[in-house]
C-alpha cells in the first residue's frame, strides 16, 4: 500500500518534472502554476476528458486538457465542452481509442466517444509559415493547416491568452504561455500575436472576442478590440456554414443580447445577418428579436435547452412578415407565405447558411401562424394536434408580447389547449370566413356542374 503511494507521488513527481522542462524548451516559457495556486475543482472536469488524457499518456505521449475548459475552470465555471491537445498524431490517436474517428478537412482532429460524450483531439499544431500543408486565401486567411509542432508553437496558434492554457490532468499543473492567468485576473480578453494579422488569418476571430467577452464577463484588451471595426469586411470571406456555427454557440451563450448588442457596436452585424440587420432598424422587428434573444438568455441561464430552429425562426420573422406583404398581391395568402418564406432563407443563405434540419422547423413554425387566427370550426383542433403546436404556440405569444398581434389570441389559446371539451366548443368563435361547399351529387350526368367556393386554406 504504502509501496504504491509513494510509486504515485514519485511518478507524480516525475512527469511534473518532465512537463515544466518541455515548457522551457522554446523561446519563451510557460507560467507553471500549481494545484495550490490555480485551485480547479477537479469535480468540475468531465471524467471522460480525465480518461483520455491518462489512455494518451499511457502510450507514452503528452496530453492535456487545454482551451476555453481550462479558462472556464480557473473562473470557477463548469466547462461545457472538453478539449485534449496532445503531440499524437491523429493517426495514433485514433489506434488508441477503440470508439474514435477523424474528422475535419481544415483541422484535422480526433473525436474520442465515451458514451454519448464526445472529447476533441487536436494534435499540437506548429508555425503555418514553416513549408508544408498551410494554405492561405488572398486576404491571408488559413484554408488549410495541418502541420504539427510543440506545445509551444500550438500555444501562439491559439487566439487569446486566456485560451492558450494548458492542464496536465495527471500533475495537475497549468501551463501558462501567454499570461493568460494574468489577464484572466484582470477580466481581459487578450489576441495572442498581432491582433490585425490574426484576424486577416481567421476573421470569426472577431465574433469569437465579441461573444467571449459578453459570455465571461471579460473586457476585450485595447488593441485586440481597435481594428475590429475596419477589418469587418472581412467576414464576406468566411463559409456561410462555419459562419452559422460560430452565430449559434453565440445565440446559444446564454448571453445573446448582449452579444447582438456588441456586434452592432462593433459594427460586424453588416453583412452578417444581413435580414436581422434589417429587422434591427425597425422598431416593432427589434422589440420582436429582443424578446425572443431575451427568453433564450433567460431559458438557457436557467439550464433549459433552446431551439434554434425556433430561435432562427424568430430572428427572421419580420423579414417573412415584410416579403408575405409583397407577394400577397397577385398571390393568395398561404402561397404568397411559402414565397415569402422561401425567399428569406435563400437571401440570408448567401451570408450565413442555416442548417437544412432548422430550416425546415422553421418554416413549419411560421407556416402555422395565420392558422392561429382561425379559430372557429374544427381547425383549432386540428393544430392543437400538430406536432410543432408547442412551438408554434410560443412563437404566437412572442408576436402577442412585441405588440404584432393583440394579446387576446395568445390567451385564448392558453385557455384552449387546457380547456375541456364543452368549455372548448363554447370559446370557438362565430364563423365568419366564406363557407366550404360540398359538391352535392348530381343525378344527371348532363346537368351543369356545381359552383364551389374555396375557404382560405389552412
Ligand atoms: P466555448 O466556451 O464557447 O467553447 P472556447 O474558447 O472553448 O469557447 P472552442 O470553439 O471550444 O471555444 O475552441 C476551443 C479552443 O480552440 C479555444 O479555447 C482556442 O484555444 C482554440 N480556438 C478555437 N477557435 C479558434 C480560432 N478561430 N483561432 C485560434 N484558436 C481557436
Ligand atoms: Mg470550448
Amino acid at each position: 500500500m504504502i509501496k504504491k503511494f509513494l510509486q504515485k507521488v514519485f511518478s507524480k513527481r516525475e512527469k511534473a518534472a518532465i512537463v515544466i522542462n518541455q515548457a522551457d524548451l522554446g523561446t519563451t516559457s510557460a507560467n507553471v502554476i500549481t494545484a495550490k495556486t490555480h485551485k480547479i475543482d477537479r469535480t468540475l472536469i468531465s471524467p471522460s476528458a480525465l480518461k483520455t488524457c491518462e489512455g494518451l499518456q499511457k502510450a507514452g505521449f503528452q496530453a492535456y486538457i487545454v482551451g476555453g475548459a481550462v479558462r472556464d475552470l480557473l473562473m470557477q465555471y463548469k466547462p461545457k465542452d472538453f478539449d485534449v491537445a496532445t503531440n499524437a498524431t491523429p493517426e495514433e490517436v485514433y489506434k488508441i481509442f477503440r470508439r474514435s474517428r477523424i474528422i475535419g478537412k481544415r483541422f484535422r482532429l480526433v473525436h474520442v466517444m465515451w458514451g454519448n460524450e464526445t472529447i476533441e483531439v487536436s494534435t499540437f499544431r506548429g508555425h503555418h509559415q514553416n513549408v508544408g500543408d498551410a494554405k492561405t486565401s488572398d486576404s491571408g486567411r488559413i484554408i488549410r493547416d495541418n502541420i504539427f509542432g510543440t506545445i509551444e508553437e500550438d500555444a501562439v496558434r491559439r487566439d487569446f491568452t486566456a485560451n492558450a492554457l494548458y492542464y496536465d490532468a495527471a500533475t495537475e499543473l497549468v501551463l501558462d504561455f501567454h499570461n493568460g492567468v494574468a489577464d484572466l485576473k484582470a477580466k481581459l480578453l487578450r489576441m495572442i500575436g498581432d491582433p490585425v494579422t490574426r484576424y486577416q488569418e481567421d476573421p470569426v476571430r472577431m465574433l469569437r472576442a465579441v461573444r467571449l467577452s459578453a459570455k465571461l464577463g471579460l473586457k476585450i484588451e485595447a488593441k485586440t478590440e481597435a481594428p475590429i471595426r475596419q477589418l469587418a469586411d472581412l467576414l464576406q470571406d468566411v463559409p456561410p456554414s462555419r459562419l452559422f456555427d460560430e452565430m449559434l454557440k453565440l445565440f446559444l451563450s446564454g448571453h445573446a443580447v448582449e452579444s447582438i448588442n456588441a456586434l452592432r457596436a462593433q459594427h460586424l452585424h453588416h453583412g452578417l445577418l444581413p435580414l436581422l440587420d434589417v429587422v434591427l432598424e425597425q422598431p416593432m422587428g427589434e422589440r420582436f428579436v429582443m424578446l425572443a434573444l431575451k427568453n433564450t438568455d433567460h431559458r438557457i441561464l436557467n439550464g433549459k435547452s433552446s431551439n434554434p430552429s425556433f430561435l432562427f425562426a424568430t430572428l427572421l420573422w419580420h423579414e417573412v412578415l415584410a416579403a408575405w406583404q409583397t407577394y400577397q398581391q397577385g398571390n393568395p395568402p398561404i402561397p404568397a407565405l411559402h414565397m415569402a418564406m422561401n425567399e428569406v432563407i435563400d437571401i440570408q443563405a448567401e451570408k450565413m447558411a442555416i442548417h437544412n434540419r432548422f430550416t425546415s422547423t422553421m418554416k413549419e413554425i411560421w407556416a402555422m401562424q395565420p392558422r392561429f387566427e382561425q379559430r372557429s370550426g374544427k381547425r383549432p383542433y386540428a393544430l392543437l394536434t400538430h406536432p410543432r403546436y408547442r412551438a408554434g404556440y410560443d412563437f404566437l405569444l412572442l408576436r402577442c408580447q412585441s405588440g404584432e398581434l393583440p394579446e387576446d389570441i395568445g390567451e385564448w389559446w392558453t385557455v384552449f389547449a387546457d380547456a375541456s371539451s364543452e368549455s372548448r366548443t363554447a370559446m370557438l368563435l362565430p364563423d365568419t370566413g366564406p363557407k366550404k361547399r360540398r359538391k352535392r351529387p348530381r343525378k344527371k350526368a348532363s346537368d351543369a356542374p356545381a359552383t364551389t367556393t374555396t375557404s382560405t386554406p389552412d
